[in-house]
């Protein structure tokens, strides 16, 4: 699958989000050309300002490690990490740190965003981690108006999924 595929695959994860009443970004962590961990924000639900879409997905990464007994930080350095909203400027460090390979995104993040919308995190560190933006913004950019409109949480399902 190619970046766009696997977008949509996160959009759909970001729309599971907006109907479960939490800021609609959805995440992936391709690993070997496969899902190894996949998630949404938690913040409300777990009263946890820290539970973005990314980190959730970095512990499913860790415990995929310690079940398989692979080493973490090599893992990390072959992950393409899509998210749909452009990461903030804390998980876009922390995925710095991890060294992952790539971060693909979908629309820019004006508030918080930590790749060039806000400030540039990737200047801060050398890493070979590439980061390739505006694949899919729009789907991402409405479910984020959803979202903030307050509207009925389900009624952009179809439309969405008419769009997929
Ligand atoms: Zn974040």
């Amino acid at each position: 699958m190619n970046g766009a595929n696997w977008m949509n695959v996160a959009l759909q994860k970001a729309n599971d989000s907006l109907k479960a009443g939490e800021v609609p970004v959805g995440c992936l962590f391709v690993y070997n050309n496969k899902v190894i961990a996949t998630g949404n924000n938690t913040v409300n639900e777990t009263h946890n300002a820290t539970r973005h879409a990314e980190i959730n997905c970095i512990d499913q990464v860790l415990e995929f490690c310690k079940e398989k007994n692979l080493n973490y930080k090599r893992v990390f350095y072959d992950i393409d990490v899509i998210v749909t909203v452009e990461p903030c400027i804390m998980c876009t460090s922390a995925l710095y740190q991890l060294q992952v390979r790539n971060i693909i995104y979908g629309c820019a993040n004006d508030r918080f965003g930590g790749c060039t919308s806000v400030f540039e995190v990737p200047k801060l560190y050398n890493s070979g981690t590439t980061i390739v933006g505006g694949i899919k913004g729009d789907e991402a950019m409405t479910l984020l108006k959803e979202f903030y409109k307050g509207t009925n949480p389900n009624a952009p399902v179809s439309k969405m999924k008419k769009k997929l």
